[in-house]
């Protein structure tokens, strides 16, 4: 019993040193990422569930890895923000993304929104406000037109939330919470924060229409948005019977592999310009 004790000892160690040194191989990889372009952004679209038509996307960052191939964002973004890399990789994001987006608007005549994420690490630095800021003058894409999606959790967590979301509203960024209904915070983070947008949570409507559990949280969300004059967006949406579900419950917008994958640049232009 003790040898099997001692075998299972030295099993999990050198599991555990196994996935750090995978972190850290991706770590170095990441950084070496950013400087040789192996990073792409992807736009998946928003649309006006009324009438199906795109306003906006969300840039959403892949990594074409030259060995590996495609990497999901689950896979490194955790190591990016544990690492640290996360600032570059957001800067590189938000940046390419703005040129991307403000080009295309440009061609179609028609401003389109843009929605970035956030994580909370890049959130707290010091100097992400004047990043920010700097990178829209840099661009000259407008303020109006980008939102920064931040969760629930990075909210709730930081004490200065309420500054930097005073700061980033005096630029003229509009402000969504991502993931909504999923984390712990209470609803007062909506009282206290410049709140533009809720993004309701893809695990509320999965299961729509056969599993109707997600449909009275959508009404008190729904229900909580409209008076306290905030917007809705749900993501995740698969089905049309889902959509119409959601538009008939006072959803105004949506976004989800019904209407379109989140797709690379190229794809996109083709998708808005088609006809
Ligand atoms: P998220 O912000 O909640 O993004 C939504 C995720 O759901 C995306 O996964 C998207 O591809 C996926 N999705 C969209 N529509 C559907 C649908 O109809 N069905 C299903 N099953 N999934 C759908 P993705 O692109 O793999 O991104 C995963 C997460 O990685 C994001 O979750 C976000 O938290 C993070 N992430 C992605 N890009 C960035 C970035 O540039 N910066 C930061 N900080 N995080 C990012
Ligand atoms: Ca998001
Ligand atoms: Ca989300
Ligand atoms: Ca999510």
């Amino acid at each position: 019993a003790k040898a099997a004790g001692r075998n299972r000892y030295q099993f999990y160690s050198q599991g555990m040193a196994e996935r750090s040194n995978e972190r850290l191989s991706m770590e170095q990889g990441l950084r070496r990422a950013i400087e040789e372009e192996q990073l792409l952004v992807y736009y998946q679209p928003q649309v006006d569930l009324a009438d199906g038509r795109i306003f906006g996307v969300e840039a959403l960052v892949r990594w074409n890895h030259p060995e590996l191939g495609m990497i999901p964002p689950v896979r490194f973004i955790p190591i990016a923000e544990e690492s640290g890399v996360i600032d570059s990789l957001g800067r590189w994001v938000l940046e390419r993304a703005c040129r991307d987006i403000l080009g295309l608007s440009e061609s179609l005549g028609q401003q389109l929104g843009l929605a970035v994420n956030v994580s909370a690490r890049e959130f707290t630095r010091e100097d992400f406000v004047v990043t920010v800021r700097d990178t829209l003058a840099r661009t000259g894409f407008p303020p109006a037109c980008l939102e920064l999606e931040i969760t629930e959790s990075t909210l709730q967590v930081i004490e200065q939330s309420v500054e930097i979301l005073g700061a980033l509203k005096a630029i003229g960024i509009s402000i969504s919470i991502d993931d909504f209904g999923t984390g712990y915070s209470s609803l007062s983070v909506l009282r206290d924060l410049p709140i533009d947008r809720i993004k309701i949570d893809r695990s509320f409507v999965q299961y729509l229409p056969e599993k109707p559990d997600g449909i009275a949280i959508v009404e008190a969300i729904v229900a909580i948005a409209t008076s306290m004059h905030m917007e809705i967006i749900v993501e995740g949406i698969e089905r049309p019977e889902q959509a119409a579900i959601l538009f008939r419950l006072g959803c105004g917008a949506g976004q989800g592999y019904l209407f379109s994958r989140p797709v690379p640049h190229a794809a996109l232009v083709h998708l808005l310009t088609q006809g």
